[in-house]
């Protein structure tokens, strides 16, 4: 019997064994047969690791543009700087993200002032808002990203979470999701920043931001970025299945107990980086490395 099958419990004492043998292993060495895949490198100096997170942050915006998540000027990724954790990066606000560079980043801190990078181009209002909440209420959270994709935003009309309903949908599991159904338009006071932040709760990894568009976080950019580009193609396919569905096909939700184990299995935050770094090669050799720039 797996873990999988629809009648397992954990009253099987075979089960329970091979359930901590796999819990007893990290994520990567779960996925990994033979050799394990790498994890989120190290860094010797803390300008290798600002470099290094600028650059991915700058792969993640070129990735999103490429998929057709860019909106005019909406949408924001932000990341802690690892030196001065009460101040982050992000984009600005005029830069278009199919274009965007590491050096276009613009260093702010929780009140929005802009402290270093490059700073001859404005930051998002709106964007510095929702994110100074979110850093300043989440410490574990280093990386937060927020577009107007058109799959995230036509669910979120609904102002329901994600459902259960393939394998990928369970790294949304419980408490890693949530709904903002307060719409109470655009974001240019810092109280709906901190409503947002309140929404996320301490535990959220992802959210629907209703009659507005999607949200994720992460321990790394590359792991937000990723829960983006998965959250939103999860958007893409409920939306199928609810089409589907409204012309008579029965759905069906993955159970709760195989959900849940989906989730613990899946939705490692090191696992969640690599699942980034397949984008992250292919852009890097069609744009030949200019988003490192
Ligand atoms: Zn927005």
């Amino acid at each position: 019997m797996t873990p999988h099958s629809t009648d397992t419990k954990t009253s099987n004492p075979t089960q329970n064994e091979e359930t901590k043998e796999v819990k007893a292993k990290t994520a990567l060495q779960i996925i990994s047969h033979g050799p394990t895949i790498p994890g989120p490198p190290s860094f010797t100096s803390i300008d290798k690791h600002r470099a290094h997170i600028l650059e991915h942050m700058a792969g993640a915006f070129r990735i999103f543009a490429r998929k057709g998540f860019t909106e005019g000027l909406a949408g924001h990724i932000s990341v802690r700087d690892p030196e001065n954790p009460h101040t982050f990066w992000t984009n600005p606000l005029n830069r278009p993200w199919s274009l965007i560079r590491a050096s276009d980043m613009v260093l702010v801190d929780y009140t929005g002032n802009l402290l270093g990078g490059n700073t001859t181009r404005p930051v998002n209002a709106a964007g510095f808002l929702i994110h100074g909440a979110i850093h300043k209420a989440r410490p574990d959270v280093n990386a937060a990203c927020h577009a107007h994709s058109p799959y995230g935003k036509a669910w979120s009309a609904f102002a329901k979470p994600l459902e259960m309903i393939n394998q990928d949908a369970c790294v949304f599991y419980g408490k890693a999701q949530s709904v903002y159904a307060d719409f109470g338009g655009v974001v240019f006071k810092q109280e709906e920043g901190e409503r947002v932040a309140k929404a996320l709760g301490g535990e959220g990894k992802v959210m629907v931001l209703a009659n507005h568009g999607l949200l994720t976080v992460g321990k790394t950019v590359d792991e937000a970025a990723y829960l983006f580009t998965l959250m939103e193609r999860s958007c893409m396919v409920q939306l199928a299945v609810e089409a589907a569905a409204a012309n008579g096909l029965e759905k069906r939700v993955i159970g709760d107990e195989e959900a849940r184990y989906t989730f613990e299995m899946t939705a490692d935050p090191d696992g969640l980086w690599c699942e980034f770094q397949g984008d992250f090669e292919v852009e890097d050799v069609l744009s030949n490395g200019d988003f490192r720039k």
